[in-house]
């Protein structure tokens, strides 16, 4: 019998008001229910909502270190219960436990950074234009704030947003995406034993139809944050835009590997295997074009698909399992479509291409890591995000060329460029159009302290990381103080240019 997992509402796990429920599966077993979760909509969100709202004063007035304490402890479970998580969450999604534990790492690190800008969350002081007046700015929560993640990062993206929105004071409703609702449960299992009191974080399971709607309806909650497809991001802005909520979206991408002939190719060749068929290509970040130049085209790519070959797939609980399954069935066929539009557009399939069958591999939704040569810029498959191990490899004949390539897409998140040369290196960190841009290094490797988002639809001009989403959780107060024991008026009275 499969467990029964609950949304968690006001300090209580409970059902869905309408008992209905879904099921979570194993997507490289998917005979494995790995739990039974509420299916829940609007009436769990509002009750939801309600508990946030309740809870709001009593989290806002405990002072900020204190709410860093209760992370820096959550940090320290999490630390303990590493493995379990990084285990679950691959039973649950699929990625290699490399992978799941550098998740679960990512959400520590965010915790402990929390922890120490407790001490910190700065404001500003400034001088007055008029005597005896003194100004400065202190920082005050939102109020509420809806946090709606994908299930790729089931861990590090719920604690990117929740960590600081906590630590600014908000109170939290928060919707786990239907991939991976188990992992969710065990963060907030965290968060409570970690001291986070009753009705501060509230989750809630169930589809982004009626759930993640409902979200973005209720008037109580202030601010949005989403990650996730552009397509359901511009959803999310016009909905939050309507009801004049603020919110940051973090998208997709389209992100390039440029390889110059004087790279290190064994360098750039393990950087492309990593950056494109890890975590089977389904990262915002993941290198899905590969912008190879003429003089080592050949060479490079009969020991990249020599080296692809070599990939163990399979099970990611296998600790020699290089790259896991693909979440789910429908995910698996749109990728396989989008091999068929390939080979329609007229890119050559030079490796790969099918779903991999037989024994083990017709339990799961297992995919060959594929590579596309041939593929020219403007083609479907080398413009929109497939989200699965698919590679398309363009030849480009200088620098400009690729630079050039690398920007003609709608997204802009990561980047990379492989070369010797400090010129070209310092001219691709100036015109590459995202919001990462790797040296010698692959498209994927992001750290919790600094920024992380892009350009064009990849989002709406936010970032994770570092100091950055505290931004997006406060709302910024300015205070001025007169002890003139007059009126003096801004701008009037000044005699700076009198
Ligand atoms: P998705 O857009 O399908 O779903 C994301 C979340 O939104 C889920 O929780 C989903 O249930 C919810 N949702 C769906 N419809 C909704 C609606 N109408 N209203 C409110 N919520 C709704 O994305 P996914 O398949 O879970 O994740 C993959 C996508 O996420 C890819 O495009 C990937 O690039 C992107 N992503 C971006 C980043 C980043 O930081 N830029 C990181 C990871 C993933």
């Amino acid at each position: 019998m499969a467990k029964k997992f609950h949304n968690f509402i006001n300090g209580k796990w409970v059902g869905a008001e309408s008992g209905e429920t879904f099921e979570n599966r194993n997507p490289a077993h998917w005979e494995e229910v790995i739990g039974i979760f509420p299916k829940s909509d609007r009436k769990d969100v509002e009750k939801a909502t309600e508990a946030a709202v309740q809870h709001r004063e009593e989290w806002a007035n405990l002072p900020v270190p204190e709410r860093g304490k209760i992370l820096g402890k959550v940090g320290d479970i999490m630390v303990q219960r590493k493995e379990e998580i990084a285990k679950l969450m691959t039973r649950e999604m699929g990625k290699i436990l490399k992978e799941t534990r550098g998740d679960t790492q990512e959400g520590i690190d965010t915790a402990y950074y929390a922890f120490g800008e407790a001490r910190r969350l700065f404001g500003v002081t400034s001088p007055c234009e008029l005597p005896n007046k003194t100004a400065y700015t202190i920082t005050r929560p939102v109020g509420t704030a809806g946090i709606i993640t994908p299930w790729n990062f089931p861990m590090a993206i719920p604690c990117w947003k929740i960590f600081p929105a906590l630590l600014m004071g908000n109170t939290i409703v928060f919707k786990s995406a239907s991939d991976t609702p188990a992992t969710t449960v065990k963060l907030v299992e965290i968060l409570t034993e970690g001291g986070v009191p009753r009705g501060v974080v509230n989750l809630v399971h169930g589809p982004g139809s009626t759930v993640g709607e409902a979200i973005l309806e209720q008037p109580e909650i202030g601010v949005i944050s989403f990650t996730g497809s552009a397509a359901v991001g511009r959803r999310v802005a016009e909905v939050a835009g309507k009801n004049l909520k603020r919110v940051s979206l973090e998208l997709g991408g389209k992100n390039p590997q440029i390889v110059m002939p004087d790279a290190n190719i064994e360098n750039a060749i393990e950087g492309l295997l990593w950056g494109a068929f890890g975590t089977t290509g389904q990262r915002c970040t993941a290198t899905s074009r590969l912008l190879l130049h003429k003089d080592i085209y050949n060479e490079f790519l009969d020991i990249f698909v020599k080296r692809t070959k070599e990939l163990k797939i399979g099970d990611g609980l296998v600790e020699s399992t290089d790259v896991g399954p693909v979440i789910n069935e429908p995910q698996l066929k749109k990728i396989l479509n989008y091999v068929d539009v390939g080979r329609q557009e007229g890119a050559k399939l030079f490796f790969g291409g099918k779903k991999i069958t037989g024994g083990k591999y017709d339990k799961g939704f297992f995919m060959e890591p594929t590579i596309f040569t041939e593929v020219e810029s403007g083609m479907r498959i080398e413009q929109e995000e497939i989200f699965g191990p698919v590679l398309s490899v363009i030849k480009i004949s200088s620098f400009e060329e690729g630079i050039q390539i690398a920007n003609d897409v709608d997204y802009g998140l990561s980047s990379s460029i492989y070369t010797s040369n400090i010129e070209w290196a310092m001219k691709a960190i100036d015109k590459l159009e995202a919001g990462l841009v790797y040296v010698n290094a692959p498209t994927i490797g992001a750290e919790c302290h600094l920024p992380f988002g892009g350009y064009k639809n990849t989002g709406n001009g936010h970032r994770e990381g570092g100091k950055w989403p505290y931004e997006v959780f406060g709302e910024i107060k300015t205070v001025y103080i007169d002890y003139s024991e007059k009126l003096q008026k801004a701008q009037i009275d000044t005699n700076i240019t009198k």
